[in-house]
């Protein structure tokens, strides 16, 4: 069944409006949107041919600060989804105390057929059609699926062309040669390998010794499946959109990594070659018993279809909604601990935020700095969220909404309802 991705975020919502008895005035006013944009993209193809693409950029809610939320490139974007991805941004920020609201963007394209030309031309007039959406004070992109540093460069050209005014406070997640941040790349992951150290020791269970299961090979996957096989976990499978891998004693990720860097046209996990994994669907993914799961490829992964055969200690969401709230209740049930991606994979707007202060200040930090402010407000996080699901009760993933959705409620009940 094909689950839309903005209903199942919605029902979220309302699941912790429940549990705190919110205003009714405030859940309408969060179940909403602020403000939708949607463009043709028109290009030139290599050919000579003419290919309209369509995009989107939302604000979910810009009260807390500017929106801030990453650009994807994929088949599957559609309005629902990125709607979707606006409001989970809104909690992220909100459930960091991050003074920034939620935003997110993308374009429905399979960038694997287009040039490298092509995907800078379409991002670049994809900038401009959505150029008075963005800003510095306003709305600021980041890389999300199948989009990086190139593309936050081309992004940050545009806007400072045609503002006349090199801007790099308008897209964080740039290379750093032009106001990026150190340690970004890597900041989801590594944000996820601090939170999984943390739930471990709340559990009493040595991480080191686990073995692990992901899904999704891209940049935030493959950083937290190297961190974790750097200390010492069996990494037993890895899926992307193309194959699954599969060792039971553990996949090399350090030659996996090796492999996909001097790949010149690395795509796809499909054409790795190596006697010492089998090679399985990737839907058999979930089905493999391990200690801890890590979807980190796309939302709406595990449903009350497949929740029933999942087997492990703990799940550590690196994807943005991989889980759906009825998976949620068949997890519960099973005991599964549940670290919710509001949290686990905050690490990425967290330095994201931190480039942009960098940015706006003109000064950069060293990247010991920026790994001990990433560190110290994600256990700090980590610890308010655990204390209050302790304190009630409740799920990781109810009591970092709790927090989250209170937080932004607080900002509206201050501001008020303009006019
Ligand atoms: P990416 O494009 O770098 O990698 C995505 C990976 O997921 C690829 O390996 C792809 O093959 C795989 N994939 C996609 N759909 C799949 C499917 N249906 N089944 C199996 N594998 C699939 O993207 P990314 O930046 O690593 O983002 C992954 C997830 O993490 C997304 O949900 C994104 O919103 C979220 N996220 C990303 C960041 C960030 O900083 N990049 C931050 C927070 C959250």
């Amino acid at each position: 069944m094909e689950l839309n991705p903005y209903d199942v975020a919605k029902k979220q919502l309302d699941i912790v409006a429940k549990e705190i008895n919110l205003d009714p005035n405030i859940l309408e006013r969060l179940k909403h949107c602020q403000r939708i944009l949607t463009v043709s993209i028109p290009i030139i193809m290599d050919d000579g041919s003419l290919r309209i693409y369509e995009g989107h950029r939302v604000h979910h809610l810009t009260i807390r600060g500017p929106g801030k939320g990453g650009i994807r490139y994929s088949n599957e974007v559609n309005i629902s989804e990125i709607k979707a991805l606006a409001m989970w941004m809104t909690w992220k920020t909100s459930l960091l105390k991050l003074p920034l609201g939620g935003a997110k963007g993308g374009i429905k394209v399979d960038t694997k057929k287009l040039s490298r030309g092509e995907i800078e031309r379409l991002t670049r007039r994809f900038t401009v059609e959505i150029i008075n959406f963005i800003g510095p004070d306003k709305d600021i992109p980041a890389p999300d699926m199948n989009t990086d540093s190139q593309t936050m460069a081309w992004i940050m050209d545009v806007y400072s062309m045609h503002k006349g005014i090199t801007t790099p406070g308008v897209v964080t997640g740039k290379p750093v040669e032009i106001g990026g941040s150190l340690g970004r790349t890597r900041a989801t992951g590594t944000g996820l390998f601090y939170i999984a150290e943390a739930i471990c020791k709340k559990l009493a269970l040595n991480l080191s010794n686990m073995t692990i299961v992901i899904q999704g090979f891209g940049k935030v996957g493959s950083v937290i499946a190297e961190e974790l096989f750097n200390i010492g976990c069996k990494i037993i499978a890895i899926a992307d959109l193309s194959t699954g891998l599969y060792s039971e004693d553990g996949i090399n990720v350090k030659e996996l990594i090796q492999w996909k860097n001097d790949s010149k046209d690395y795509e796809e996990l499909k054409e790795y070659q190596n006697n010492s994994v089998k090679i399985i669907p990737n839907s058999e993914i979930f089905k493999i018993k391990c200690d801890i799961l890590i979807p980190a490829a796309t939302e709406n992964q595990i449903t009350r279809e497949n929740a029933n055969d999942i087997d492990c200690k703990i799940i550590l969401e690196g994807a943005n909604g991989p889980t759906t709230p009825d998976a949620d209740e068949i997890l519960k049930k099973k005991g599964i601990i549940a670290v919710p991606d509001i949290l686990a994979n905050s690490g990425g707007v967290l330095v994201s935020y931190f480039e942009y202060v960098q940015d706006i200040n003109a000064y950069f930090w060293d990247l010991e700095r920026i790994n001990k402010e990433l560190k110290r407000v994600l256990l700090k996080t980590f610890e308010e969220v655990y204390n209050l699901s302790q304190e009630r009760k409740v799920t990781l993933r109810m009591a970092a909404y709790i927090l989250a959705v209170s937080g932004v409620a607080e900002a509206i009940k201050l501001r008020g309802h303009y006019p």
